[in-house]
């Protein structure tokens, strides 16, 4: 589903340059939950944003259900990242929209009609366990309902791949365990390739089934969860 080969990144700095991910490859299968794991610094968030053209890299390619995704401009990347969805740490929710017209927005940009809008927003919003709370505020909402509203617009449009971007690190461990409960059921109910970078080991034992480890840009394990993090 995902074939990273070879990939670099390096970012021009007032100190020179910076090498972000260097000489990263990685092949994900469909219906896999794989994490990144690694400190701050570590490349994860350059990597991730490769996968769907929010980054280009200086070296290498980077194939995401069978589309390059790594030098792609335009129109081509706008619906290749119908396909490729993502979520984020804080969410990035529109504050001025209620939670149906937050979940309606992707569906609006890929000019879905109004009728079947109505009815695959009703569908998200009960995937997601949002019944009851259609015309709240973000504002309104907790940390976990926000993030649930955050899910259900990335998967408005059907993606094959929904990448998580540091996606429960500014929730609660009790909200962190729901929102991996709610990746862990979307995963096996649509089969949806899932890529997770965190630095919680927490979060890579509960719901991959592989990891990849991240240090300096370089991935220095991968594996199965239970190889590369053996009790000892
Ligand atoms: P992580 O997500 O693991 O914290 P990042 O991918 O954000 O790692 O960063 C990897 C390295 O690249 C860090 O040294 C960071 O400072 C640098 N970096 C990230 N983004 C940029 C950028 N836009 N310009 C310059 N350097 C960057
Ligand atoms: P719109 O342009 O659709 O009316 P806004 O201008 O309200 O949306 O918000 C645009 C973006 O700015 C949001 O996606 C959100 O990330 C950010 N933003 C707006 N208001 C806030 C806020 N009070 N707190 C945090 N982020 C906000």
């Amino acid at each position: 589903m995902i074939s990273i080969k070879n990939v670099k990144k390096i970012y021009p700095s007032q100190k020179g340059k910076v090498t972000a991910v260097d000489d990263v490859s990685i092949e994900i299968k469909e219906g896999e939950i794989f994490g990144v794991i690694g400190y701050s610094g570590a490349g994860k968030s350059t990597l991730i944003r490769m996968l769907n053209g929010l980054e280009i890299p200086t070296e290498g390619s980077v194939v995401v259900a069978n589309k390059k995704v790594s030098n792609i401009k335009g129109s081509e990347l706008r619906k290749a990242r119908q396909e490729i969805s993502m979520i984020f740490q804080h969410f990035n929710l529109l504050w001025s929209r209620t939670v149906r017209e937050n979940i309606a927005f992707p569906l609006e940009i890929a000019g879905i009609p109004k009728s079947q809008r109505q009815k695959r927003v009703d569908e998200l919003i009960n995937l997601v366990g949002l019944s009851g709370r259609e015309d709240a505020y973000p504002s309104q909402l907790s940390g976990g309902q926000k993030q649930r509203v955050g899910i259900a617009r990335a998967l408005a449009n059907n993606p094959k791949v929904l990448l998580c971007d540091e996606a429960t690190s500014a929730l609660d461990p009790q909200t962190t365990d729901s929102i991996l409960e709610l990746l862990v059921d979307i995963n096996k109910e649509l089969g949806l390739t899932i890529v997770l970078i965190t630095h919680e080991m927490h979060v890579i034992r509960k719901i991959c089934h592989r990891v990849a480890v991240m240090e300096g840009g370089r991935v220095v394990e991968l594996g199965p969860v239970l190889d590369v993090f053996k009790n000892p």
